[in-house]
């Protein structure tokens, strides 16, 4: 349990890097999780990031970038066509940029607390 206090989950979930060491990758692919750690063997296996990073990711991108293109709407006075072809490859860039991001912190966040996913037959009604 030591161990899961040394490292910040944000500093090597941003990083992409295993919770427990630091030094493996913590993605297969662009958004999939390893199956254990290639540098340290930690079991990744019964952790999950759940829909947490995608909810942040999207938060964080449409608050900033609605408010960015009305003004530029106002300003400019653009068809909505281009509006859409400028801001749509914006919001989908930086969403997916985020939310590998977020994956990283919240399954490493998860992963220091010991988080686990309560199975529904255990939820008290
Ligand atoms: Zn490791």
């Amino acid at each position: 349990m030591a161990r899961r206090r040394r490292l910040s989950p944000v500093q090597t979930g941003l990083r992409g890097r295993c919770p427990a060491c630091g030094e493996g990758n913590l993605f297969k692919g662009f958004l999939k999780f390893q199956e254990e750690c290639e540098a340290c063997g930690t079991d990744f296996r019964d952790e999950d990031a759940g829909d947490g990073p995608a909810f942040f990711a999207m938060f964080a991108v449409l608050i900033v970038i609605i408010p960015m293109a009305i003004a530029f709407q106002m300003v400019t006075g653009v068809p909505m066509w281009l509006e859409l072809l400028i801001w749509g490859p914006v919001i989908i860039g930086l969403c997916l940029f985020l939310l590998r991001k977020l994956r990283g912190v919240m399954f490493n966040t998860a992963w220091r607390r010991n988080a686990r996913e309560v199975p529904a037959k255990d939820m008290k009604q």
